[in-house]
């Protein structure tokens, strides 16, 4: 069954390679609600983790496409989510599983604001990258961009990272979106530069809001700002790769998009491609007129483009 799927791609990014992605929370769950959200807002809002599976559930997916694709297919594996994954308890035994299955590294992306929990620490110590957010630089603007759940708090969570980045042995990459107006001041970007210098991850990466937001006023910051930015932070962009260069393990075009969709949405052009490209599937209006019926899917307009992305049916996402 589709929408059960724990395992996701192989996704191609310029910083990782191909990665093969293992998703072990439900759709939207999280702990943030940021403005700049591409899965829309957070319909499942908690910071309470859970065993939302068993864990060998979600590990003998990943050993079935291991198995049918060889593990040559692709170069890391990472734990993503539809939401927040350290939200998904114990993330340990994930990680002895997947070790068990492949000597790829492994990756955790995550928006790091459950670090100050020990026992999460103590599950997540092997990983060998972990890629955690920072887009705020002190209460208020946390609360603006990242909307947290209930009591967390900035200081709570950048403690969190700060004892996180001196004990962890592997590698941190952080992550800051920028958006128009929220952090991309000179000001606010100087603050935010001792911050992070403060957790000296090996590297820093900018991302901006490229597809459509959860909220209508998120905007990329003009070219000029992001340079300056990448030269104040010395961080890279984030250039993603086209979506038709992304494969899949499923067997119809229209469960692949909407695989995709529920992680990354897709414009009409990007669905075009991606179908064309890896199904030869000369139907892709067909296709297009059945997203449009789906309950599940999303149709909205973002910087002059459609893009369909995967909601809870009869939950507008927002944006
Ligand atoms: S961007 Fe990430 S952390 Fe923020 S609401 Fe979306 S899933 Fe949660």
């Amino acid at each position: 069954m589709l929408f059960l799927s724990h395992v996701y791609g192989v996704v191609p990014s310029r910083r990782l390679g191909r990665s093969l992605g293992v998703c072990t929370i439900p759709f939207k769950t999280c702990d943030y609600a940021c403005v700049y959200c591409q899965l829309g807002r957070t319909t499942n809002m908690t910071n309470t983790r859970q065993t939302f599976y068993p864990p060998e559930e979600i590990l003998s997916e990943a050993r079935e496409f291991i198995e049918a694709h060889g593990e040559e297919s692709f170069d890391v594996v990472t734990v993503v989510g539809e939401g927040e994954p350290t939200l998904f308890k114990p993330l340990d035994a994930i990680v002895r599983g997947l070790r068990e299955m492949t000597g790829k590294p492994l990756v955790l992306i995550t928006n790091g604001s459950l670090l100050f929990d020990r026992e999460l620490v103590e599950e997540i110590k092997d990983f060998d990258i972990v890629m955690p957010t920072l887009d705020a630089k002190d209460e208020e603007s946390f609360k603006r961009i990242n909307r947290p759940f209930g009591k967390l708090t900035y200081e709570k969570v950048y403690k969190g990272l700060l004892d996180f980045s001196k004990e962890f042995k592997g590698e941190i990459w952080l992550e800051v979106m920028l958006v128009k107006d929220y952090n991309d001041s000179d000001r606010f970007l100087g603050e935010l530069k001792n911050r992070i210098e403060l957790l000296g991850p090996a590297r820093v990466y900018i991302n901006v809001p490229a597809r459509p937001p959860a909220e209508e006023n998120v905007e990329i910051p003009e070219e000029e700002t992001l340079r300056y930015a990448r030269a104040l932070l010395k961080a890279e962009s984030i250039e993603e790769l086209p979506v038709s260069s992304f494969t899949t393990s499923e067997k119809k075009s229209l469960d692949a998009v909407i695989e995709i969709i529920k992680r990354h949405p897709m414009s009409e052009n990007d669905i075009k491609s991606f179908v064309e490209s890896q199904f030869n599937d000369e139907f892709v209006v067909d296709l297009l007129k059945r997203l449009n019926k789906n309950p599940n899917v999303e149709k909205n307009s973002y910087r002059g483009k459609v893009f369909y992305r995967y909601i809870l049916a009869g939950r507008r996402s927002g944006g």
